[in-house]
């Protein structure tokens, strides 16, 4: 590995600050110096990447990825591929998230028991391109909620997208699988959820003693668990065990909203918006009319969330991008529009937003001290963008504004190299 030197960067560092120009220099996979509105000593043997003032931000980290899911609209359509094309499917899915400037990804449940796992592996063995990943378990269900698609006169698990199980005992024997096959989080669905009208989002479907049963087999392996949770019981169940990653949390009230403050520094919420946001406002393209997700719940839902997401951002509590992509209306590589959304029903502002993909990122990716900030000694991962992500947060999910992805100090993409050596952006006098 070489070394690079970013010069004439507009620095948006993740921690909230305001951008500064400067120069970034990365030496092996690390960010090694960083120099802030002077220009860096020539460093012997380094490539110069002269970035004209376009913006250098740390690589953004998905918080709830799911990259087996194949861009259908059923879980039936997802569930019914068979391994070998859905491991290709799911490598394949990696490399997208990289193409779009994802250079973290926390797995957030996966197909096929270990497909999550394997993707990992090849990722880390450097067979595949991809972000740095967390591996997940199926979603570990109970009979009749969301996840639990066994038929009644064909009851294979095999034809189940998740994975159900009945009793303290039987989640003990199904974590230890996952945790035996080798995944980083344990997915635990807690609540139901308006894509299965039986069982709908604001449901709560698991027993205490199967919730801590499974939080006590994980956190044995020091592993985390990672639950679906819409229903306002199922936020505060979650809580309550000591679940660290809370997806979704529409539905609060003021005892929930108290206990995530509470945990604010060990629990995150990722939301993951684009289901309910998609299926509202732009179903019809694909048979979902307005009705349909009217009556689905859905209307109701995103007020729910907005409101539960607005009390948690004022309270301090992290809310973090990502969620769900990979289903026919939130295709994989469109989930830079979370930080969008993350502005319009949380409340941030666009440096928020940022400021939750990346240093936040670090942080649900468990390397917060060396991950999602550009600071000297972190990991370089990094995103050279064409333009101001503060002024337009749309740039980050255009990925032709991403001039350059580099992860671990390699480039995924590199650069065009350019001759100008002027300032296209002007920062106000300090
Ligand atoms: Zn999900």
């Amino acid at each position: 590995m070489g070394s690079t030197v970013f010069t004439n960067v507009r620095i948006v560092d993740g921690t909230g600050v305001p951008p500064y120009s400067g120069d970034v220099l990365v030496q092996g996979n690390r960010i090694s110096r960083l120099t802030r509105d002077a220009r860096m000593a020539p460093v012997a043997g380094a490539t110069v990447i002269d970035a004209a003032g376009a913006t250098l931000m740390p690589g953004m980290v998905e918080a709830h990825t799911h990259f087996a899911w194949n861009n259908a609209a059923t879980l039936d359509q997802i569930q019914l591929m068979p391994v070998e094309e859905h491991t290709l499917w799911t490598a394949g899915v990696a490399k997208t998230y990289l193409d779009h400037g994802w250079t973290s990804c926390v797995g957030a449940a996966t197909a096929k028991p270990r497909l999550d796992v394997v993707v990992r592996n090849a990722i880390n063995e450097g067979l595949i391109p991809g972000p740095r990943y967390l591996a997940a378990s199926q979603e570990i269900t109970v009979a009749g909620s969301l996840g639990d698609d066994m038929l009644p006169h064909l009851p294979y698990i095999e034809f189940s997208f998740g994975h159900p199980v009945s009793g303290p005992e039987e989640m003990r024997r199904v974590v230890r699988m996952f945790l035996k096959y080798g995944v980083d989080s344990i997915k635990l669905n807690l609540s139901g959820d308006n894509l299965t009208p039986r069982s709908d989002a604001k449901t709560s479907w698991m027993s205490d003693e199967e919730v801590a049963m499974a939080v006590r087999e994980t956190k044995l392996r020091g592993k985390r668990v990672a639950v679906h949770a819409r229903s306002c019981y199922s936020i505060k169940q979650a809580v309550r065990h000591g679940c660290e990653i809370i997806y979704h949390a529409s539905y609060t009230d003021e005892e929930g909203l108290d206990l995530l403050e509470a945990n604010r520094d060990t629990v995150f919420v990722a939301p993951g918006l684009s289901v309910i946001v998609r299926l509202l406002h732009d179903g019809e393209q694909w048979g979902f009319s307005r009705k349909w997700a009217v009556d689905a719940g859905y209307g109701e839902e995103i007020e729910a969330v907005e409101e539960s997401l607005r009390a948690m951002h004022k309270r301090g509590i992290r809310v973090l991008p990502g969620g769900d992509y990979g289903f026919i209306w939130a295709r994989h590589g469109e989930n830079a529009r979370d930080l969008q959304y993350l502005v319009k029903y949380a409340g941030m502002t666009p440096m928020e937003a940022i400021v939750s993909a990346t240093k936040w990122g670090g942080e649900i990716m468990m390397r917060g001290k060396e991950l999602g900030q550009i600071k000297e000694g972190f990991l370089a991962d990094l995103l050279l963008v064409d333009g101001d992500p503060l002024t337009d947060l749309a740039i980050l999910a255009d990925r032709t504004k991403l001039l350059a992805i580099m992860k671990d100090g390699v480039f995924h993409k590199e650069p065009a190299l350019r001759q100008a050596r002027t300032t296209r952006w002007s920062l106000p006098a300090a």
